[in-house]
């Protein structure tokens, strides 16, 4: 076998995906358990997630001027480059937008003033959008099939046990325990409103409302749980309170659905996507923006198998950093 992918989350199977097509033989083994890319609300934000300049906006940017192409290449998979709006509600959260759209502008990006009733800010992300994450998955395996990956159920106990010429670690939160790393995860709990879906993604109250077909996704809770997966009423309540902030009226629709995820959290926020060893490249750590960073995570990994420059300075997501 070429490549062996550890891993079959979204990030595990774009990387198969994208070195199937480059003409090796791949394999990804996943244990089959919930992952943080079914749970996840399918926000792409390169804008929106970096509060603060750093490496991740770039590497955010560069990966939703894939989607388009991706994201048609593999069906219909709800992906809408519709942008995403930011309220305020206080001078505390006005202050705050207002230091993100400053440094924005000043570094070349787009940001909309909006007028909305009951904000003090409303600001205007034209260009992020949002894709239907599980979509997503599923179109992704059907891929992988085609391009001939075969998908193995099973649990790794330990990278060397996995025999290939390369070996991609794609396992989540539970990468650091393959591999040295210090990957930890940070679990998030959503729910399903049966309420009128907002027009696009629409953040505030430190959470945000996310149109999924006739429903309203509202996410999500930032929890150290360990490894646990089980949502929580606190976690409801939570979320309920942040659906009445950005929709008042929408906190009392039926509640259709409710579950968590664990993002693969690192210590400063940013991917790890390098080579761990001679013939292990470590593609983790992607915390709330795996379902964003998935191409350009694809196409890193395959210029790292194949040796060749990769789309950006990987300096900043190295393992050893
Ligand atoms: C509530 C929530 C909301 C989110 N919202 C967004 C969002 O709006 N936008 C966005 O971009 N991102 C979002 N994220 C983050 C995103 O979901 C993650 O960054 C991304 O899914 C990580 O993908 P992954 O493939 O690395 O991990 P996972 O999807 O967790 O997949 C890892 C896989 O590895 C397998 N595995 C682990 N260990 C082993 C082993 N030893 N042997 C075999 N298999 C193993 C697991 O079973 C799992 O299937 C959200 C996450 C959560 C929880």
């Amino acid at each position: 076998m070429d490549a062996v992918v550890v891993g079959g989350g979204i990030i595990g199977l774009a990387s198969a995906l994208e070195l199937a097509e480059s003409g090796l033989d791949v394999a990804v083994i996943d244990r089959g358990d919930p992952q943080a890319s079914w749970a996840a609300a399918g926000i792409l934000g390169p804008q929106s997630e970096t509060a603060q300049p750093t490496p991740l906006l770039e590497l955010g940017r560069l990966s939703f001027q894939l989607y388009p192409q991706w994201a048609a290449r593999l069906g219909e998979v709800g992906f809408r480059a519709g942008g995403t709006l930011h309220l305020a509600f206080t001078d505390e959260e006005a202050l705050q937008l207002e230091a993100m759209r400053r440094w924005q502008l000043a570094a070349g990006l787009r940001v909309e003033e909006r007028k909305q009733g009951r904000a003090q800010l409303a600001l205007f992300f034209p260009d992020e959008g949002q894709v239907d994450n599980r979509k997503l998955l599923e179109a992704l395996k059907a891929a992988c099939a085609r391009a001939g990956v075969e998908v193995r159920r099973g649990a790794v106990a330990a990278l060397d046990e996995v025999k290939a010429r390369h070996v991609v670690l794609c396992a989540g939160s539970w990468s650091g325990q393959l591999a040295p790393l210090n990957v930890f995860p940070v679990r998030g709990q959503m729910i399903a409103l049966d309420a009128p879906p907002p027009e696009c993604v629409v953040f505030g109250a430190g959470g945000y409302l996310v149109p999924r077909g006739a429903r309203t996704l509202v996410g999500a809770t930032s929890e150290q749980a360990g490894f646990d997966i089980a949502p929580t009423e606190a976690g409801r309540a939570w979320l309920l309170g942040v659906a009445a902030r950005l929709q008042p009226g929408s906190e009392r629709a039926p509640v259709l659905d409710h579950w968590a995820g664990l993002r693969p959290g690192t210590p400063d926020g940013l991917p790890i996507l390098g080579v761990l060893k001679s013939g292990v490249i470590a593609a983790t750590g992607h915390f709330r923006n795996g379902i964003l960073l998935a191409p350009i995570t694809a196409r890193i990994v395959r210029a790292l198998v194949h040796g060749e420059k990769p789309p950006l300075d990987l300096a900043p997501f190295q393992p050893q950093r």
